[in-house]
């Protein structure tokens, strides 16, 4: 998943970043409008987190902005003051969900949470293929109940593909909605998760094929 967090707080913003980094999302960060509406115009994110009092223009702008390029993406706006009407202006101008500074890291990441299962339509936390079952709440996978380790890394390109059984994903695609800006990480690193993915679900009986010349299909394999 590949999170915009817009926050001209830095502290605020760092603990943002970590939190989500944890979680094993995709994170960048910009600290004014201008610059989130560049990176909104340019990339496609799976979530923003976006802050209404920015320098330059503010976060309603930028929101406007976004849902009038018909990107529909879940937002998550902060706001400073607990005024209903910054929340209703919020809302009414497409966010989904909102929350009032300051506010513990915990409810953000609940939230957060609930808004990329809302953005994924997925109706638990739980996702499944063949004998393996990943559980995005508590970040734990398992094969036919025994506890599979993943790295952060391993996790973020397994959970993009179980979102998203049965497509043909690109390389490019994976590899941006697992990295943020900062990594500079090749098209060949993919190749490198998928082989060790590969080799931790066999005995899940799931598979990673390769379409060769368009991308990776994850599914169950036979007789799982
Ligand atoms: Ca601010």
């Amino acid at each position: 998943m590949r999170v915009l967090i817009v926050e001209d707080d830095e502290l605020l913003a760092a603990g943002l970043v970590r939190i989500l980094d944890q979680t094993g999302y995709a994170v960048d960060r910009v600290n004014s409008g201008e610059r989130a509406d560049l990176a909104l115009s340019s990339e496609s994110y799976d979530l923003v987190v976006l802050d209404l009092g920015l320098p330059g223009i503010d976060g309603f702008t930028v929101l406007k902005r976004l849902r009038s390029r018909g990107q529909s993406c879940p937002v998550m706006i902060l706001t400073a003051r607990d005024d209903v009407a910054d929340k209703v202006r919020g809302l009414d101008s497409g966010a989904d969900d909102y929350l009032v500074k300051p506010f513990e890291l915990n409810e953000f990441e609940a939230r957060i949470r609930a808004l990329v299962r809302r953005g994924t339509q997925m109706n638990s936390s739980q996702l499944s293929c063949g004998d393996l079952l990943l559980d995005t709440l508590s970040h734990r996978a398992w094969i036919k109940q025994s506890p599979l380790n993943l790295t952060a890394r391993e996790w973020g390109v397994l959970e993009y593909l179980l979102m998203r059984q049965g497509q043909i994903l690109s390389k490019d695609k994976i590899l941006q909605a697992v990295c943020n800006w900062d990594e500079n990480i090749s098209p060949n690193a993919i190749e490198v998760y998928m082989s060790r993915l590969r080799s931790k679900l066999e005995p899940a009986g799931v598979n990673i094929r390769t379409i060769r010349g368009f991308g990776y299909l994850l599914e169950a394999g036979d007789g799982a």
